[in-house]
């Protein structure tokens, strides 16, 4: 089984996303100028003289991606008066990023001091001095972010009491310094993503190309950015950014070596979109940037192996792409609280009723890495539950309902879990078994394992007390009669923040904290979060960093003027 997934994940590796991508309208929008392809050495070198560089195109201000942190920056930009390009890699039905199939939530702090606190406490004061100013600058600009940016849109901003507000309670300083909001009401359902899209289409001078990545940054032999090398209908061309260039390029989550390198656990999924492969981390890179807060990916429990769906215009390899699922008992929900989550071997391994807190309260259960038996034991792990439970509702669901868009899967695939799980037993998402010992042969574990393993559980869970990790009392039902159900649960990736460090302008920064002239990052690509941190915060920070950025660049001067 874990074979497969290897073979499956390399497979989804090696396919092109984008193979087959045509552009729609380009031809009309560079004409003949689409011959003005790009100059740079067969190795990708970025740097040219720019007498050299011949231009398919040229406008104040490009921007790479199109969700919440482009649509912010190109938004401002226009308001600021600068031409600007948007270049989105997806096809437009595709487009918006892990903005569009997120929770469209926002969480702004209500008193700058405290949110400050409370964000270092998250990171367990692990923050170096650029981060505290940064984060400094954040928290006071969220306090005006409604007033100062969202309320232009078309959308009635709801408060949301009680959600992530604060999400770590327990943190010194979390109290009254944060607050959460959605539009209309509605979490879920491209709300803010929906709205500022409009929004977008009321702006003057901003141009959208859909499947028009941007592949590298052009820069003079001063290392200022100038320009960006995109794919235009197949062809490279050059595109000349008079003001700057505006990285909104989302995170890393389907980049497979570069998940590898900063968060040392396999396999993992990403449930956001697929084509956040972290292009723009390494365009930035290749002109000299500095990293931050790469450790930061945010990874809990949550996900299937779905085999034989379609998610949407063969982005996702059908193969192997998984749903996104709760399977947690942090609700005294009745009838579903006998189950337990098992090793490889058939062992308990953590509580589980752990908050997910963004999936920080579990990653490290999950990602641990037996360095004596040299495996990651509970990547993947299983959910083991009894006929009460597996009869109960749905053993996965999607993660809010059916109509929403919550996760890539929900808005992609149109799968509708069944109340009664047959069909998914049927389908071969989930096992059944009259006994445990014949789950457990399913499962390729030792069946005297798992036998002994919901033996000591049951005792503990009629005593009311779990002696191993803790599961609450209240919270623990031991588990009855057969069949016995089980899942194969792999952690889901919401997103990654890591990536080019920036300043309170979103200036991009070399290593020794110099901006890059002409460069910008904003939103997931670069964000100012390490370790943990308040569900919500990656929205408003798409769009404080949106602003900063496209604020800044159109207050420049033209390169060439
Ligand atoms: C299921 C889920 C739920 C979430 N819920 C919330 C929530 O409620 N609140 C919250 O604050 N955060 C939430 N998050 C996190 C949040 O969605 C992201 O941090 C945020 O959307 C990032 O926005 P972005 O604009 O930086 O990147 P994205 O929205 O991911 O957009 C990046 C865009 O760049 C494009 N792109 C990639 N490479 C290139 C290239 N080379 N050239 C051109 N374009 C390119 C992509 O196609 C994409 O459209 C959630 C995440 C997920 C996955």
């Amino acid at each position: 089984m874990e074979e497969n997934v290897m073979e499956a994940r390399q497979s989804l590796s090696r396919r092109d996303l984008l193979k087959g991508a045509g552009l729609v309208g380009a031809t009309a929008v560079f004409g003949a100028a689409l011959s003005g392809c790009a100059s740079q050495g067969e190795d990708g070198t970025t740097l040219a003289a720019t007498a050299d560089v011949e231009w398919a195109r040229e406008t104040d201000i490009v921007v790479l991606g199109m969700g919440a942190a482009g649509l912010a920056a190109a938004i401002t930009a226009s308001r600021e008066g600068a031409e600007t390009l948007v270049l989105e890699k997806s096809s437009e039905e595709d487009s918006g990023g892990n903005s569009r199939v997120s929770g469209n939530i926002w969480c702004v702090a209500t008193d700058e001091a405290a949110g400050l606190e409370y964000a270092l406490n998250c990171a367990n004061r692990i923050a170096d001095q650029d981060t505290v100013e940064y984060l400094t600058a954040f928290m006071k600009a969220g306090m005006t972010l409604n007033d100062d940016f969202l309320i232009d849109f078309d959308m009635d901003i709801v408060e949301l009491p009680g959600v992530y507000a604060p999400e770590h309670p327990g943190v010194p300083h979390s109290d009254g310094c944060s607050v959460v909001y959605c539009a209309n009401g509605t979490v879920g359902e491209s709300a803010l993503w929906e709205a500022m899209r409009v929004g977008l289409d009321e702006c003057e001078n901003v141009e959208v190309l859909y499947e028009a990545p941007g592949l590298r940054l052009i820069t003079d032999a001063d290392g200022a950015v100038i320009g960006v090398v995109a794919n235009v209908e197949g062809a490279e061309v050059n595109i000349k950014a008079r003001k700057g260039v505006i990285l909104c390029t989302g995170g890393y989550e389907f980049n497979d070596s570069m998940i590898e390198n900063t968060y040392p656990a396999w396999p993992l999924f990403g449930r956001g979109t697929p084509y956040n492969t972290g292009d723009g981390i390494k365009m930035a890179q290749k002109v000299g940037a500095d990293l931050w807060h790469m450790n930061c990916t945010q990874m809990g429990v949550g996900q299937i192996k779905v085999p034989g769906l379609d998610f949407g215009n063969g982005a996702y390899d059908s193969d192997i792409i998984t749903t996104a699922v709760h399977f947690t008992v942090t609700e005294p929900t009745e009838g579903r609280l006998s189950l337990i989550h098992v090793d490889k071997h058939g062992k308990r391994f953590m509580a589980e009723d752990r908050p997910d807190r963004h999936s920080f309260g579990r990653r490290e259960y999950l990602g641990w890495y037996d360095g004596i038996e040299c495996e990651w034991p509970n990547l993947p792990f299983w959910l083991i539950t009894d006929a009460a439970t597996g009869t109960a509702g749905p053993l996965g669901v999607a993660s809010n309902n059916e109509s929403s868009k919550f996760s890539w899967f929900n808005a992609h695939s149109g799968y509708e879990w069944s109340e009664d799980n047959a069909p998914e037993v049927e389908r071969g998402w989930v096992l059944k078994a009259d006994t445990l010992a014949e789950l457990a042969s399913m499962m390729e574990v030792e069946a005297a394992d798992l036998e002994a393993t919901v033996e000591r559980y049951n005792a503990m869970a009629t005593a009311g007390v779990d002696e191993d990790f803790g599961r609450a009392a209240e919270l623990m039902a031991p588990l009855g009669a057969g069949p016995y159900y089980a899942l194969q649960v792999f952690p889901a990736i919401y997103n990654t923040q890591g990536g080019p460090k920036r300043n309170t302008k979103a200036q991009t920064l070399d290593p020794f904290g110099e901006p890059i002239p002409g460069l910008y990052n904003c939103g997931e690509c670069g964000a100012g979060f390490g370790w943990v941190y308040n569900g919500g915060w990656n929205m408003a920070e798409c769009c404080i960093t949106g602003m900063w950025a496209a604020t800044d660049a159109a207050a420049r001067d033209a390169w060439d003027a």
